[in-house]
């Protein structure tokens, strides 16, 4: 009896507690589990076209290649990072990466599972496995790789997202492609050529 009311009342100090001495009290665990992403069933397809036209506003940033990102937040509409295609600096500096690089360094490498990323083109092989190894909670995309990147006179690795997910044992996040590819499909053929 006397632990059990023991425990009770540091519970309730613990619960008394003014939030900054809660937080220390707190510091040793281990930082709590990242929120849960919506199941994508849950977003409306305006919800997927408002979010791939921030991505189309990071593509458009380079004429040559519009490849462009956003990650964002579905549960509160937080757009946390964005990337666009630097691959002329750095080979490995696609959309995806870039804005994978810019989440870390703002938010840190932390509750990748509760944020989706949303790109103007199906992610490469690279981009894809590294989406997976980060845990992002699902990835949507417009411009497919082998049709649309392929008429924009681009010629992709013939190994699609999907095929990346379906090779993956660890991971499923959510993968959907299309969303205002209408739009996108033009902006990759009348991008400008060096
Ligand atoms: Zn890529």
């Amino acid at each position: 009896m006397i632990a059990k009311r023991t425990l009770l009342l540091s519970i309730g100090a613990l619960v008394c507690l003014p939030a900054a001495e809660r937080a220390r009290a707190d510091a040793p665990a281990p930082s709590p589990p990242s929120r849960s992403t919506p199941p994508p069933s849950d977003l409306s397809r305006a919800q997927h076209e408002r979010f791939m036209r921030l991505a189309i506003e990071q593509g458009r940033k380079n004429p040559y290649y519009p490849f462009g990102a956003v990650i964002v937040e579905p549960e509160t509409g937080a757009i946390m990072a964005t990337g666009t295609n630097n691959a002329r600096a750095n080979p490995t500096l696609h959309g995806e990466i870039v804005c994978i690089n810019d989440y870390v360094a703002r938010h840190g490498n932390r509750d990748w599972g509760s944020k989706m990323l949303y790109s103007t083109a199906e992610p490469c092989p690279m981009c894809m496995t590294a989406l997976i190894f980060a845990g992002i909670g699902g990835v949507v995309f417009a411009t497919s790789a082998f049709d649309g990147q392929k008429k924009a006179g681009m010629d992709p690795i013939r190994i699609s997202a999907q095929d990346i997910v379906d090779a993956t044992p660890f991971a499923k996040p959510f993968l959907l492609g299309g969303i205002l590819s209408a739009e996108t499909d033009r902006m990759f053929l009348e991008r400008k050529r060096y």
